[in-house]
């Protein structure tokens, strides 16, 4: 049920609060709220799913994988695509649920909608592209092919901060690959990605190769799908403590699983960088979506001979930003998700300055769930913000003299996603990108995330790529046959 909502979605079917299990909008007799982050009114009553519908969603997916998986690519990928052109269609409406549902300043949601659905495009053609292999074998008698096939069901799990992109990321290319899926969205953002389904109704899949289930009980549902022998892949986006329970929980039936985890991203600056393009690239990377991505600039490392005149640029442009309401053309950031995500940074800004760092910019909370866009300086080590994933528009800046030490400093972290620098010296270049223990390294630049490239981490960020031409190999499986007595 929706409680409000604005009359400007032009298309108010995309407005669903049941659930999509096998093709049918399912209603529930218990429902929880959703409500906007900006100014905390509730705005629509959503279906909460359990374990039991899980179990209907997985059944179905099993039914649906059977047709799905054996369409031509061909086939799927037409359905990918209407589906695609049918989200591009609708980028207005979807953006207006994606910003009032989880914040973000509309064009940024936009953004969303836009760099979602490019991993639907992609992988409508990766989907014809999956090729297998023939080798030569040992023996005259023998020949050896190879073919990869779908893995099955795909169970996926994916987080508020992109609630419209970390579902198209992860279905896409298993729905080229030839599987089916269930989805639990976020508890945040249940109507983006329920939109996301009644495109998909339309544009022609069976009944059953899609499902997504808004629930409460994410840990419920989470047991459902890694616990069910139906489920042959689990793809999670999240917190590296809940990565680690679905990888704990999927280790039973030894799962396929895909983890994108939390981050804790150093922005370098070394002496010989074109200055003015590293304010730029560390204010992009650091205050997209409010600092709320799990690639967002953690750690601001600038050399000792920079460092004045990088805060101060840095410091004018942050100074500006205009915070509230994200339906507001004129926001640059939105409200933070929810009251924890606030306490969490102010006790972290706390901590630093307690321990000797310096307030610059901001340094409190505006109102409700805003709070002031922030540079910490002089901050070190050991101080709780060094090794947090602050999630918010909190800068924390620190000095280096060396290559060596700030490598080291870099590196200090269990976490591996992404990370950036910006310097000229070509060999620096080399040595740096080479030594820093990321999946992920921007070269004088703050943005990298693209659907042509390998999006993923290493250490605790997690394992396994999205997007590009290795992101449809987390749902295949490699399948190696022998041909004997050929002569
Ligand atoms: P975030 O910090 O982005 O909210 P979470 O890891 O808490 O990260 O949430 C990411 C997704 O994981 C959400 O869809 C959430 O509902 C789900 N989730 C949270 N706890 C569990 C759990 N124990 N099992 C499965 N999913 C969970």
């Amino acid at each position: 049920m929706l409680v409000v909502f604005s009359m400007e979605i032009k298309d108010q079917s995309l407005l669903k609060t049941e659930a999509y299990i096998d093709g049918k909008w399912i209603s529930k007799s218990s429902s929880f709220k959703v409500s906007n982050p900006y100014d905390g009114k509730e705005i629509a009553t959503v279906t909460d799913c359990d374990a039991s519908d899980m179990n209907d969603a997985i059944l179905a997916a099993e039914k649906a994988f059977r047709i799905w998986s054996n369409y031509t690519a061909n086939k799927r990928s037409r359905i990918l695509q209407s589906w695609y052109k049918l989200i591009l269609t609708h980028v207005d409406d979807l953006a207006h649920i994606l910003t009032v549902e989880q914040g973000k300043p509309i064009a940024e949601a936009k953004g969303e909608i836009k760099y979602g659905a490019s991993y639907i495009e992609w992988f409508a053609e990766e989907a014809k592209r999956v090729y297998g292999d023939v080798i030569p074998g040992q023996s005259r008698k023998n020949r050896i092919t190879v073919v990869k096939q779908p893995v099955g069901v795909v169970g996926a799990i994916t987080p508020w901060n992109f609630p419209s992109a970390m579902i198209t990321r992860k279905i896409a290319p298993a729905l080229a690959a030839g599987c089916t899926v269930v989805v639990k969205p976020s508890e945040y953002t249940p109507l983006s990605a329920l939109a996301l389904a009644e495109l998909a109704s339309r544009a022609g899949f069976p009944s059953g190769v899609i499902n997504i289930l808004p629930s409460m009980d994410a840990p419920a549902l989470g047991v459902s799908m890694t616990s069910h022998p139906k489920v042959k892949k689990i793809s999670f986006t999240g917190s590296t403590r809940v990565g680690k329970i679905i990888l704990k929980q999927s280790a039973d039936q030894v799962k396929k699983v895909t983890l994108e985890l939390g981050g804790n991203a150093p922005f370098i600056v070394f002496p010989d960088a074109d200055i003015d393009a590293a304010v730029n690239g560390c204010f992009a990377s650091k205050f997209r979506n409010g600092g709320q991505t799990c690639v967002c600039t953690n750690r601001i490392f600038l050399h000792t001979s920079i460092h004045d005149e990088f805060v101060e640029k840095f410091a004018a442009k942050v100074s500006s930003i205009k915070t509230g309401n994200g339906l507001d053309e004129k926001t640059f950031i939105g409200p933070m998700i929810n009251e924890q995500a606030v306490s969490k940074d102010l006790e972290l800004i706390e901590d630093a300055e307690a321990k000797g760092a310096k307030i610059v910019v901001g340094g409190h909370r505006a109102q409700d769930l805003f709070l002031e866009p922030t540079i910490i300086c002089d901050v070190n080590n050991t101080m709780d913000i060094f090794s947090s994933e602050i999630f918010g528009p909190v800068a924390a800046v620190y000095q280096f003299e060396t290559e060596e030490e700030v490598i080291q400093l870099a590196n200090d972290t269990n976490y591996g996603l992404a990370s950036y620098f910006y310097g000229r010296d070509y060999a620096l270049i080399w040595r740096v990108a080479e030594a820093l223990e990321y999946g992920m390294v921007g070269i004088n630049t703050g943005v990298m995330s693209t659907v042509a490239a390998p999006f993923g981490g290493i250490k605790e960020s997690g394992f396994g790529r999205e997007g590009s031409k290795y992101g449809i190999d987390e749902y295949l499986n490699i399948k190696y046959m022998c041909w004997g007595g050929v002569e």
